[in-house]
């Protein structure tokens, strides 16, 4: 209880965002940041990456934009652990370090299931992507052409989940035992983009992913979660087409009921205004993202979050 506490204070006074090794929990369910930062230059945030913890495992990682290479590394995560990537849309800071991590890594031979959204006009589908980095003939890296079963190269083998962003209800990318994954689309201007809600043994977390919030079925996608990882990616009083304002995350995370909120991709501006508009609407315990930072999530978790909500009114 107290370890618990401890995390939550450091989490709430932390004021600057570097990155220091956290290392999640042995038992239970946990999710840890690997990138907090949005798509900018930034010396204390790394771009777009998250790993689910299962008794000590990094067993799901979202996302994998500039830096999560590393991050992955520093927090002691194994790709031969991994039941999943889940990769929520192509824009460069959730999927730049993607070959990276894929890259040479002898540890891992068993198949690795990855999933990615449909495309339209403007994004390539999630598996023509692939084929232009990892085809064996045509791809960019032909040195990973193993990814994509091609005779040559290297690279873990991929089985590849497209899930289709015209489709108005969740889909279901993994179902395990104790890990199961589903996906819908949200709105993110015109690039398809897919949140994804992760049931890790009796745990519950949503990563909202780049978007605007503007529909409604992503709350009732969201509901009741343990934690919700939401980006608060624009400062507060303005608007993007991509983004939602920080007033908007906040009525997101209250209208889903939201057990805990942790904000991520976040840019550089002043933060104190932003994270002042999602408090305006979000009443309960919320954690403010840096790179590495532990969450553990479940029973226990949840039993701090509520006394510390109470402490709070
Ligand atoms: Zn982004
Ligand atoms: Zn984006």
């Amino acid at each position: 209880m107290i370890r618990f506490a401890t995390i939550f204070m450091l989490a709430w006074f932390s004021v600057a965002p570097r990155a220091s090794a956290q290392s999640c929990p042995g038992t239970g369910v946990a999710v840890q940041i690997l990138g907090s930062g949005g798509p900018r230059i930034n010396r204390d945030r790394a771009s777009a990456g998250y790993l689910v913890w299962i008794d000590g495992r990094s067993r799901m990682l979202v996302d994998a934009g500039g830096g999560a290479f590393l991050r992955f590394g520093e927090a002691n995560a194994r790709m031969e652990d991994l039941s999943l990537i889940a990769i929520s849309h192509l824009h460069p800071d959730h999927v730049s370090d993607l070959p990276a991590l894929l890259w040479g890594d002898a540890a891992r031979t068993a198949p690795l299931a990855i999933s990615g959204p449909s495309g339209n006009d403007a994004v390539p589908g999630f598996p023509t992507f692939l084929t232009h980095l990892f085809d064996q003939k045509s791809g960019a890296f032909q040195v990973l052409a193993g990814t994509l079963g091609g005779s040559s190269g290297r690279g873990v083998p991929l089985e590849v989940a497209v899930v289709d962003v015209t489709k108005k209800d969740a889909s279901t990318v993994l179902s395990q035992q104790d890990l199961a994954v589903t996906a819908i689309s949200i709105p993110h201007s015109n690039i398809p983009a897919l949140a994804y809600r992760v049931r890790a043994q009796n745990a519950t977390i949503v990563f909202s992913t780049d978007q605007t919030g503007a529909d409604p079925r992503f709350v009732d996608f969201a509901r009741g979660a343990d934690v919700l990882v939401m980006h608060l990616a624009i400062a507060a009083g303005t608007t993007s087409p991509l983004h939602a304002a920080p007033d908007v995350v906040g009525r997101v995370a209250r209208d889903a009921q939201a057990r805990r909120l942790v904000l991520s991709h976040i840019g550089q501006f002043d933060l104190g205004p932003a994270v002042a508009d999602v408090k305006k609407y979000y009443p309960g315990p919320l954690t403010v993202g840096a790179d590495l930072q532990c969450t553990p999530v479940g029973p226990a978790y949840t039993s701090v979050a509520r006394s510390s909500r109470r402490s709070r009114r």
